[in-house]
This record gives structure tokens, sequence and C-alpha cells, in this order.
């Protein structure tokens, strides 16, 4: 079977992004412990069953007492007042604070009724310690104490029954406290998608063997699993698939029926053994075929039963760039994430470029940020062979050349794509 007139165009990268993207939407919720939200979208509003702070407490170690005590003290006028009691967090004081009278008071501990305000440890003087504290222990102010120092009120963050986090909210650590202090152990988040990769190629074999003659290891298969866990997928590696149309198309339909996507490497470009495209076109449909970028112009896009199935270049670094660009946006559509994209930022090129090409190039590069100019800098990686996957390793971002753009110079300022950092909501550029 040949490819038709319009799978067998070129399409531009971004184009190409909008048609996965098309293909993609937002998975369900599922109900979640809050260990395993971390990083992940709420799919409801959180309510807290209680006030935040849950009652009028103590920010410092200090003593509880009235503000209106403190006022005419100074130094030359100190006040003494007689310290009637100690607490610590969580225990309560039981009486009533007098005027006159101070409280021993640590951090989180219940502000005492007839206290309005803490003064810390060490800005007062204490006398009269003795080994039966706080009896005859007094403190001595000599200035006054402005009214609610050092209180946390009540209610201050979060009011009960309020709505604390939205959904569409991504949970950061803080979040998974706010889900612990507001009695939400189990939250709905969206789940994540569960990805296929398929390795396909008659010269692989599994990483734990020594490669025969004319074979190599299956690298891909375990660089795309740890790149779609990176973008919050669940990857499961299925294994090495001959390069053999029949045993291609059985290993895609089973993985088909139990995934969200699936991914293939190896055999996406037209060669004697390419077999992505045939299998895709006869189970579904086949968008595109190219794309016109470098590493990785061979990218399938196929869709069998609402499912994804992205033929990926077989190149390792090919493969890579291929699924950043290309797959992780659509990752992330169905994880709910606000932004889809990592940030690309501008740096200063530290050596000439001599690649000049009429696709869209993706150079592996080191940024890095010079401090004493203010600016980054970025440094092209040596090797940008699309099967030297130790440029990929040493890089933290991509140079983006665009389309049909001649060689950069050093100290140009070149577009990068951090690899380093998850989307472009926290980058102002
Ligand atoms: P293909 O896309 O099948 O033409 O493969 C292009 C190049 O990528 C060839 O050099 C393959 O040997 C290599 N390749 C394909 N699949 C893998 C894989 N799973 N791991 C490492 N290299 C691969
Ligand atoms: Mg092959």
């Amino acid at each position: 079977m040949s490819s038709n007139y319009e799978t067998s165009q070129m399409i531009s990268v971004d184009e190409a992004i909008d048609m996965v993207l098309s293909f993609t939407k937002e998975l369900e919720s599922e109900a979640t412990p809050m260990l395993e939200a971390t990083g992940r979208v709420l799919a409801e509003d959180i309510v807290s069953d209680i006030d935040i702070a849950p009652f009028d407490n103590s920010a410092m170690d200090g003593f509880a007492l009235k503000a209106v005590d403190s006022e005419l003290a100074s130094p030359d006028h100190p006040i003494e007042l007689e310290v009637v009691g100690v607490i610590g967090a969580g225990s309560v004081f039981t009486g009533c604070l007098q005027a006159g009278e101070a409280l021993r008071i640590m951090t989180g501990a219940e502000l005492p009724a007839g206290a309005d305000t803490v003064v810390m440890i060490e800005h007062v003087e204490v006398v009269g310690e003795t080994a039966t504290r706080p009896q005859g222990e007094r403190i001595i102010l000599s200035k006054s104490i402005e009214l609610g120092k050092n209180v946390r009120y009540k209610g201050e963050e979060i009011a009960a029954g309020e709505v604390l986090m939205q959904a569409g909210v991504q949970l950061s650590p803080a979040g998974i406290g706010l889900l612990a202090a507001t009695g939400n152990p189990v939250v709905q988040v969206i789940r994540r998608p569960r990805v296929a990769i398929l390795a396909t190629g008659d010269e692989l074999v599994d990483p734990t063997q020594v490669p025969g003659p004319g074979k190599i290891r299956n690298s891909n298969g375990y660089s795309l699993a740890a790149a779609v866990a990176g973008a919050g997928g669940l990857p499961s590696v299925l294994g090495i698939v001959a390069d053999d149309e029949a045993q291609i198309r059985a290993a895609v339909k089973a993985a088909v029926a139990s995934h969200d996507m699936v991914l293939i490497s190896g055999g996406a470009a037209g060669g004697d053994y390419d077999y992505t495209f045939q299998v895709l076109n006869e189970l579904g449909r086949v968008y595109f075929r190219k794309v016109n970028m470098r590493p990785g112009k061979s990218q399938t896009l196929g869709v069998i039963d609402d499912t994804i199935v992205f033929g990926l270049a077989g190149n390792p670094v090919a493969a890579l760039v291929g699924f950043e660009v290309l797959l992780r946006p659509a990752l992330r559509l169905m994880q709910g994430y606000r932004s889809l994209k990592r940030p690309i930022i501008q740096a200063r090129l530290v050596s000439d470029s001599h690649k000049t090409d009429s696709r869209r190039l993706y150079l592996r590069a080191h940024l890095a940020y010079d401090s004493a100019n203010a600016e980054y800098q970025v440094i092209l990686e040596e090797h940008q062979s699309s099967a030297i996957l130790g440029a990929m390793q040493n890089a933290n971002c991509l140079v983006i050349l665009e389309e049909g753009q001649g060689g950069s110079h050093k100290d140009e300022f070149v577009n990068c794509l951090r690899l380093d950092i998850e989307d472009d909501l926290r980058v102002i550029s």
C-alpha cells in the first residue's frame, strides 16, 4: 500500500502539534490519596472542614498578656507582670488572664482567654525563676507591646466551608499540606494517561542482552518510557516487535485496547522494512507522516478508535525530540494542565552554529546563567547527530532555529526550549 497525497506532504511543526492536540482530550478524574496527587491537577473544588487556624494562637515562644498592661512601659518605668502558668502547643489554659498577669506560651499554643497579645521571650526580662516555675516568676517589660502582636487568628487563612483550592489547580507540596490540614486526605485529580511503547526493529535486543552481529540494544523503549513518566504519564514498555507487518499489527491492536496513547519506535520512514504507516493506515487513519523538523522528520500520526498511535522516528535523539515537541503537549492536555508547553527563553550563543536547514532545527545545547552580564548563555553540544544520545543527556535545552533560517553566529540571541522546566507559567519572557 502506498501513501496517499495528503499524508506524504511535509507539514510544519506547529501544524503537527495542533493536529495531535485536536485528537486529544482531558481525561476523567479519579479519587487519589493526597501523596499520589503531587504535581497533578485538581478536578474538584477543595473545601475545608475547619477554620485555619482553628483557634487564636501564638506565633512565638513568649508570654501572652493584655496589651493595655504594657501601655505605659518604658526603660525608665518598666512594668512587671506576674507569670501565672505555662502552656505548650497542644494544651489549653483553662483560666482567664487578669490584669497584671502573663502566661508563658509556646508557638502554636492557644491564646488564653483574657489575653490579646504575645511578647517574644527575647523582649522581656524574666525574674524570680524557681525550680517550681512558674511560681514566683515575673516578667519585666521596658516598652509597650502593640495590640495583637505575635497572634495568629482563628480562620485567618481559611474559614470552615470555604473553597481553598479550585478545580484546575496544580498541586504543589504546599497544596498537599493544605489537603492534610483541611481534612482532605483523598481528592479527585485528573488521571494519568496510560502510554504503551512498542519498539520495532529486527536489530533490537533487550538491554539485558549482549547484542550479537548486526544487533543493538533497545534504548528507545526506555528513554521514551522515562520521557512519558516525566510528562506525568504511566508508561508500559511492551517490549520488542520484529519488522513484521502482522506482528506489529497485532501488537498495536492489543496496545490500543488498553492504553490512552501508543508510541511506536522505528519503522517510521519509507524504507523496505518500515511498516508503521501500513499498519496505522489499515487499522485507523493516518494524518501526517513527515514533519518539517530536524531531527525527526519521519513522524507518523495515526488515530485508531480515537486513540493516538504515533510512529516516532527510530534514531534515539529523533525519537526523544519528536516526543518532546509533538506529544508532550498532548499528554499535558490529557492531564488538565493549564500550560502545555515548556518555556522558551532567549540566550546568547557562545559559538557560531554552522547548521542551516530548510527544516526547523532543534539543536542539543546547554544553557547557563551568566550573572556578571545578567543574561543566559547557551553552548551547543558538539555532536548534533540524531544517533548520539549522550548529547541529549548533556543538554538542558534545545536551541530552535526556524525553518529556512541560516546559521546563527556567536553572540546572537537564539530561542532555547528549556528541558529543565515543566511549563511556561512561571517564566515571564
Ligand atoms: P528506523 O526508524 O527503523 O529506520 O530506525 C532508524 C535508526 O534508529 C536505526 O539506526 C535503528 O537501528 C535505530 N533504532 C530503531 N529503533 C531503536 C530502538 N528501539 N533503540 C535504539 N535505536 C533504535
Ligand atoms: Mg527499522
